[in-house]
């Protein structure tokens, strides 16, 4: 059985809706700060002209939505696809609010998008797009205000011309307006590997709470991208038994454990993971239904679903993904006792690290790796263990636990900082 239609289709943003609001009914918030936080705190719409290479102008559809500026500036990535949607950034944007406050970083959410398909792109109209853009939202963003980061289709190169942009309407070098930028622009150490360590991290703190250690322990990962193959990396070398991979194209399992460093060398030039000669061939629908101990999907939305979560063999799932688990998975995963490390925190170490970035930009002084991944780690740990915490004390799964810590921390400001009428 596959995921029902509803399921398919259940967008990011009425999935973290409906968390909000389960969230929201346990921590009994009251009617009006529910509605002030369910809301975006602003929206903007551009559309671009950009002159094209053949000549012509074309106009491009572009959204920033801040969701909250409750706690900080908020703070997202921007991403560039042909099927961007102001309701798709509007609900990522809200999760981002989300996942800051459950880290406990001074940031809202925010995220933005612009309608275009980069594979069609030159260059030169990919430089153009991105800083008109920038120009065009240029009043809401800045190191105090909203700080724009990369997400899907955008890069260290596209963050260097955004802050480029950015500087050059402000007059002076501001490397803090955007975070992901190359390391020799303001660029932060550790960043690249950040999610993937910060999934490593969680999991350890799941497994002792097993009282098992990393040693032999099974891992599968499905999507072996940035987030994927740097947490497979890590873990591997930090002695977990990566047991199974699995990326669009096709998948590959070991029981005595994969060789991820030739796993590695092989997709940088294989461009995917199937044909590894170092394991079995799979079918990547079957990844996540394979025996191991922690499940780590990295790759998309809604694949653990009404229609395999039954099926699923880890008792741990780190949620290396945003939403890859639907409501429905979540109670059939709940009821079986499956330990899960919501999203919001398993995958923060990303949006961790981008803190890092902009705290060194603004202080012009850099940090060692070990210092990025040492401070990444008492972040990552506490926010684990307030969660565990939370989730206890009033008796809830560990997802809807983040959902009313982030919810409680964005309240507080609120009502302490009140309405400006
Ligand atoms: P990526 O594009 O680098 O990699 C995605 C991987 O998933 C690829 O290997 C792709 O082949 C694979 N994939 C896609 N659909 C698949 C499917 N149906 N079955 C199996 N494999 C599939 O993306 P990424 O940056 O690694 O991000 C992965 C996920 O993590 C996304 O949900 C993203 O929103 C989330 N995330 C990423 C970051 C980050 O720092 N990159 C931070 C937080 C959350």
């Amino acid at each position: 059985m596959g995921a029902t239609d509803a399921e398919k289709e259940q967008s990011v943003y009425e999935s973290t809706a409906a968390r909000f609001d389960a969230a929201a009914d346990k921590l009994k918030l009251d009617d009006g700060l529910r509605k002030y936080m369910r809301c975006p705190n602003r929206e903007i719409i551009v559309h671009i002209p950009v002159e094209m290479d053949r000549g012509e102008l074309d106009i491009f559809d572009g959204y920033r939505v801040q969701h909250s500026l409750a706690r900080g500036p908020s703070k997202g990535g921007i991403r560039f696809a042909p099927n961007v949607t102001l309701d798709e950034i509007r609900g990522l944007a809200a999760e981002m609010t989300w996942k800051c406050a459950v880290v406990n970083i001074p940031f809202g959410g925010a995220k933005g998008g612009v309608v275009c398909d980069p594979e069609k792109l030159s260059r030169g109209e990919l430089e153009r797009i991105t800083r008109r853009y920038t120009a065009e939202i240029l009043d809401y963003i800045g190191p105090e205000r909203d700080v724009p980061a990369p997400d899907m289709n955008t890069d260290e190169q596209i963050m260097a011309w955004m802050m480029d942009t950015y500087s050059m309407h402000v007059r002076h070098t501001v490397t803090a307006s955007v975070t992901g930028k190359p390391l020799d622009l303001g660029g932060s150490r550790g960043r690249r590997e950040a999610t993937g360590r910060g999934c490593m991290i969680v999991c350890d703190q799941a497994l002792k709470r097993f009282g098992r250690t990393r040693d032999g322990t099974r891992v599968i990962v499905q999507g072996f991208g940035n987030v994927g193959s740097q947490a497979a990396r890590l873990m591997h070398e930090a002695g977990y038994k990566i047991v199974g991979v699995a990326d669009v194209h096709g998948g590959v399992v070991n029981s005595r454990g994969l060789d991820v460093h030739a796993l590695l060398d092989h997709s940088r030039e294989a461009k995917t993971v199937k044909g590894f000669a170092g394991g079995e061939p799979i079918d990547p629908e079957e990844i996540l239904e394979q025996e191991c101990d922690v499940l780590l999907p990295a790759a998309t939305e809604n694949v653990i679903h009404g229609g395999n979560a039954a099926r699923v063999k880890a008792s741990i799932l780190v949620e290396g993904a945003n939403s890859p688990t639907t409501p429905h998975a979540d109670e059939i995963l709940f009821d079986r006792g499956v330990f899960v490390v919501p999203d919001i925190l398993a995958n923060a170490g990303g949006v961790t690290v981008s803190y890092f970035e902009w705290v060194q930009d603004r202080q012009g002084y850099f940090w060692s790796e070990n210092d990025v991944n040492r401070r990444l780690r008492r972040i990552q740990v506490a926010a684990f263990d307030d969660i565990v915490r939370y989730g206890k004390n009033h008796k809830v799964n560990n997802r809807i636990a983040a959902y009313m810590l982030a919810i409680d921390r964005v309240a507080f400001s609120l009502r302490h900082r009140g309405i400006y009428a």
